[in-house]
């Protein structure tokens, strides 16, 4: 089954066209982050614009990196939620009704199901049951998987996201959007131990994560080495980093080994914008390996927001006979729970 798949939840247009029996064949990716830069973040109604500008051409380019037709589709999946609404509605609209125009069953997925599967893509993908480490720009969650759509939420963020704490700090430190892999380049470089960042909510019991206060802390840190003009040192940037990030790195971490205990599960997939960052991969890579298991994540370009992700997490569905109705549904809020299951025998 050809399936073509779309993402447009948020500041990115992804497409892709997988494949049931033959894999990955394209995908194609445009980035907004040009256009959102001057506002310091994303304005809404400009990204379900440059979607609606940037959809129709991206299809045709995944089509033809391919050497396939419209024809030759058998379904589309595209994002249905979470995500900006907006936005949302240009994927679902031309998804559902590209479908109907051609006779094909179409599918809306779940944006954080479609990171969570994306290492799913790779060469050696993990097997079920798993622990999965949800890190993006919108999410911090902790899911027991036992397959696709079987999601038990173990833990998640009372406040900010992952991602959003370093896009906040990294602001704070005057890098730009999107912080994470800004602070991970300047961290290089930095000397972390000179300063003592918290490790929120690691001496309470429980699997849930906050992030709001470390972002305080780098406030603080940053308003205390102004200089008279107000400016801040490089190397002290760079420290304060390289601090932040380590405090990240060491909080997910702990709660995953407390994941791993409560669980009994030795297999952890990371997956989500966060999953990218190498100092998270090489710790949880230690922190399974000590355990006797084994961690997983998606290569870097479909840690975050992608197409590739969507046709993939679609396709499951669509083999095991889900599909949508014809009306243009979206769910800008969706919890990854009320997912329905894709039993084991359908799966490909
Ligand atoms: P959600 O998936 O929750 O709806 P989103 O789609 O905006 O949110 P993603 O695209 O999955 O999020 O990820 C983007 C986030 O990942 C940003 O916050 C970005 O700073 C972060 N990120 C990307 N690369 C890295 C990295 N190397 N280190 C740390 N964070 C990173
Ligand atoms: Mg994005
Ligand atoms: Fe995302």
């Amino acid at each position: 089954m050809l399936v073509l798949g779309l993402e447009t939840s948020c500041d990115e247009t992804g497409v892709a066209l997988y494949d049931s029996d033959r894999g990955l064949l394209s995908d194609a990716l445009y980035s907004q982050i040009e256009l959102h830069k001057e506002f310091g973040g994303v304005v809404p109604e400009l990204a379900s614009r440059d979607h609606v500008r940037k959809i129709i051409p991206l299809i045709e380019e995944v089509l033809a990196e391919a050497d396939c037709c419209r024809d030759d589709i058998d379904a589309i999946a595209y994002t249905s939620g979470p995500g900006l609404s907006g936005a949302l509605m240009v994927g679902a609209c031309v998804g559902r009704s590209m479908a109907m125009a051609m006779g094909v069953p179409a599918i809306g997925v779940h944006h954080m199901e479609g990171h969570l599967l994306a290492p799913m893509l790779e060469e050696s993908p993990p097997s079920f049951p798993f622990i999965a480490l949800l890190v993006s720009g919108g999410h911090t969650q902790l899911i027991e998987v036992e397959g696709i759509g079987e999601y038990t939420l173990l833990g998640e963020s009372l406040d900010d996201a992952a991602g959003e704490a370093f896009d906040k700090a990294a602001k704070m430190l005057g890098l730009d959007y999107p912080g994470g892999p800004n602070i991970a380049k300047l961290a290089v470089d930095g000397n972390g131990d000179r300063f003592k960042f918290p490790r929120p909510m690691t001496t309470k019991p429980g699997l849930d994560f906050s992030f709001s206060g470390l972002k305080t802390f780098t406030l603080n840190t940053v308003a205390a080495h102004r200089d008279a003009e107000g400016q801040v040192e490089k190397q002290i940037k760079a420290d304060i980093a390289d601090a932040f990030e380590l405090a990240v790195v060491d909080t997910l971490a702990l709660k995953c080994k407390r994941a791993i205990k409560q669980t009994g599960l030795k297999t952890l997939v990371v997956a989500g914008g966060v999953s990218a960052n190498r100092r998270l991969r090489e710790r949880l890579e230690r922190v399974l390996a000590s355990q006797g298991g084994k961690a997983f994540y998606a290569r870097p370009e479909y840690c975050t927001d992608n197409g590739a992700m969507i046709a993939y997490a679609g396709a499951q569905r669509l083999v095991a006979g889900q599909q949508e109705p014809l009306a243009v549904t979206i769910k800008p809020r969706w919890p990854l729970e009320q997912l329905p299951a894709v039993s084991a025998k359908d799966e490909l």
